[in-house]
């Protein structure tokens, strides 16, 4: 079986004027079909740093990555573009929602960028926040009515409305009170029997309640 993430001897390091920032030292990590592996560890670690570059937002300063098998430094702008819209979906702390728009539109948006014609677009995003439990009366709702839990949730229905077979959440229960963190992990766990999962989160209490595999 061949892993679909796979990094091997990662360097981050940032530049700038003040110096420089040699924040990922030689990381390797490989993650098989199926499992929903947990990166733990403090503030400032890289936690996010190594998110960014699991997610095609950022390369590796020195080091490979394979993306289900393809050497990702081998890609172009479009290559890149279309493995981050069809292989992955990102879900962050801060929910990184557009507050102007409505729910359902938040959820349609990465299909803006296919050639769907918009009812099957539509039936896409329903289909994805039903995944969530959203609420029918709130799918019309702008972003800015929701609480932060809902918010969450129409956050992951957009990670998934593409059906991308990698989920990458950062953090995703940051912003949440205990009861929405619990709600909200649940989802993932559900979402995580189909799809591969990597998850970052400073609670190592969740990580090992839900996780299959943690990485300190
Ligand atoms: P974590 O997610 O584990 O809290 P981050 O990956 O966000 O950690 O950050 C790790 C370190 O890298 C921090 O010290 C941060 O300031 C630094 N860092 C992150 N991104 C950049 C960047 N673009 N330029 C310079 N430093 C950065
Ligand atoms: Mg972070």
């Amino acid at each position: 079986m061949r892993p679909v993430i796979d990094i091997r001897n990662v360097h981050r390091i940032f530049e700038s004027e003040a110096g420089c920032a040699h924040i990922l030292h030689n990381v390797s990590l490989a993650v098989d079909p199926g499992e929903f592996v947990a990166i733990t560890g403090p503030s400032g670690s890289g936690k996010s740093t190594l998110m960014n570059i699991l997610g095609c937002l950022d390369k590796p300063t020195a080091g490979d990555y394979y993306l289900q098998g393809l050497n990702v430094a081998e890609l172009d702008d479009d290559e890149l573009t279309e493995v981050r819209a069809l292989s992955i979906g990102f879900v962050f702390q801060s929910f990184n929602l557009l507050p102007r728009l409505s729910v359902i539109e938040n959820v349609m948006l990465p299909l803006s960028y296919t050639n769907l014609p918009r009812n099957q677009r539509e039936m896409r995003a329903v289909h994805a926040l039903q995944a969530v439990t959203l609420p029918v009366d709130h799918w019309d709702h702008r972003i800015s009515e929701l609480s932060g839990g809902q918010m969450q949730r129409v956050a992951i229905a957009r990670a998934l409305v593409n059906d991308p077979p990698i989920i990458l959440a950062d953090e995703p229960t940051g912003n949440l009170d205990s009861a929405n963190t619990i709600e909200i992990m649940n989802i993932i766990k559900a979402i995580s029997r189909k799809r591969l999962v990597v998850l970052v989160t400073h609670e190592v209490e969740l990580a090992r309640f839900y996780a299959s595999r943690i990485i300190e």
